[in-house]
């Protein structure tokens, strides 16, 4: 007899949700040039990433957004946006099974009003649809905040476990691979979630530093000795205000739920075990004491110099570019300080290389941006690429200032060249990322100081999570803000 193919749906819908952004991430904002996208251009939309892993067996595109224009500068998803693009998915699947496995290409972060957990609720619409006798797998970004309820609902889940994030494209080939065995019935998925009391800000879950290293570490030994064991480790997104907030690990074993509660018992309590020195693992400074800092690692010749504002969630936060004008800094670039409006007066001014250059730049849109900034210099070029203007200024001591349209965290500094720059110019490099500027300026050897700054109010973006207007999480059961009970 033939053997009917294999037929997997393959779902897309994923965002980290800055539920405290007061604009909500509407319908409008996963519709554009693109998106959604079914069959093969779903498919196809980011070969690097979990689904150019995953793309190896037979599968059916269902239409589905990608990632919001905003990218991840806006907040709550609308429960229009959630239900118009889930209703969709859920009736197409409906036509187009039977189907033995469905793939849903997550986040984990994402926050829906009304909609508590938005990434199982999904699953469990799925579930529906295809029946307990099809496999559903999961693919999340380590930044998800996850509980028992997605493994519920799905059968299996593969996370990303560095950050940056490096191993994406792993992951998805992994959940291929266990897909097709599941549903060949050579691998029958037992799983434990287990929830680990601990939130910690995102610019300290660099897998680059111990702990965060130990432990992912721990989860790839116990992946290498115990054949079909995979672990998942969820470090958390404090910055979704959503009740399964925090930290958590998913162990999958094949048929073997004592395995499971074994691994899971482990890595949590190895987790626990660390919290202080979880939550301790990189320094951030104050923009004063960061800019004094940078200034003396220039004097020695400890440069490159990272300047990383960690917290600017608008891009057009000033304080390091103040800091840098009134300490006379030389030789350090700025990239970059996002001003819409200045952009747009440029552009309509026909701004061009050459020209000169004296304007407040940044700042204004919420307090956490600060107070705008005046500029003086010449223009050394006004690119357009990546869908905006941007205008490269040089002032001072051989400083420059990019200004962009958006928000944007330079992550590596080879694609500044692109701007006409010579990187090997600057002294300093002064950038709005977290961690992923890790990619190309630290795990590549090229910064040889590397400070992290944010202001010293609390805004958005801040490490100190007590300052932000929880109302769905009650911070005192998490470490390190209160003293949980835990195992
Ligand atoms: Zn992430």
């Amino acid at each position: 007899m033939a053997r009917r193919p294999i037929r997997i749906a393959v779902l897309h819908f994923a965002h980290e949700t800055v539920t405290f952004l007061k604009n909500d991430t509407t319908l409008d904002d996963f519709i554009y040039k693109g998106s959604p996208a079914k069959g093969e251009a779903l498919l196809a939309h980011d070969p690097k990433s979990y689904m150019g892993g995953f793309v190896k067996v037979e599968l059916v595109g269902i239409e589905s957004p990608l990632w919001p224009k905003a990218g991840t500068g806006s907040g709550w998803i609308t429960r229009d946006a959630y239900e118009t693009f889930v209703g969709r998915m859920i009736s197409e699947l409906g036509a187009s099974g039977p189907f033995d496995g469905v793939y849903l290409s997550l986040h984990g972060a994402m926050g829906v009003r009304g909609v508590l957990r938005p990434e199982a609720e999904l699953a469990r619409r799925v579930r529906e649809v295809v029946g307990r006798g099809a496999f559903i797998v999961g693919t999340f970004d380590p930044h998800g905040n996850e509980d028992e309820e997605f493994l519920r609902q799905a059968d299996m889940a593969f996370t990303v476990k560095y950050f940056p994030h490096y191993d994406s494209h792993l992951q998805g080939e992994r959940a291929a691979r266990m897909l097709v065995r599941a549903i060949r019935g050579d691998y029958k998925p037992a799983t434990v979630t287990q929830r680990v009391p601990i939130i910690s800000p995102t610019v300290l879950q660099w897998t680059g530093a111990s702990p965060w290293m130990d432990l992912v570490q721990r989860a790839l030994t116990w992946e290498a000795r115990e054949p079909d064991v995979y672990v998942n480790f969820f470090f958390g997104f404090p910055f979704a205000d959503v009740p399964d907030v925090g930290m958590t690990f998913q162990v999958m074993t094949n048929g073997n739920p004592a395995l499971a509660r074994r691994v899971a018992d482990d890595m949590a309590s190895a987790a626990w075990r660390q919290r202080e020195a979880l939550l301790g693992s990189a320094k951030v400074h104050t923009i004063p004491e960061g800019v004094a800092l940078a200034k003396a690692a220039m004097a020695r010749s400890a440069t490159p110099v990272v300047l990383a504002d960690h917290s600017d969630r608008s891009g057009s936060a000033t304080w390091i570019l103040k800091e840098i004008i009134e300490h006379d800094l030389s030789d350090v670039l700025i990239a970059t300080v996002a001003d819409a409006r200045a952009i747009d007066a440029l552009k309509a001014n026909g701004v061009k290389a050459g020209d000169p250059f004296n304007m407040e730049v940044g700042g204004l849109v919420d307090e956490s941006a600060g107070a705008p900034v005046r500029v003086q210099g010449t223009v050394l070029n006004a690119v357009e690429g990546y869908g905006q203007l941007w205008v490269v200024v040089k002032f001072g001591r051989g400083n420059v200032l990019v200004l962009s349209r958006y928000l944007v965290q330079v992550m590596e500094p080879g694609p500044l060249s692109a701007l006409g720059l010579d990187v090997s110019a600057f002294k300093a490099f002064a950038i709005k990322s977290r961690v992923h500027f890790r990619r190309g300026f630290d795990d590549s050897g090229f910064a040889k100081t590397i400070l992290l700054v944010e202001p010293v109010e609390s805004f958005l973006g801040t490490v100190r999570l007590d300052g932000l207007p929880y109302q769905n999480v009650d911070l005192k059961k998490f470490y390190p803000y209160g003293e949980p009970q835990f195992p």
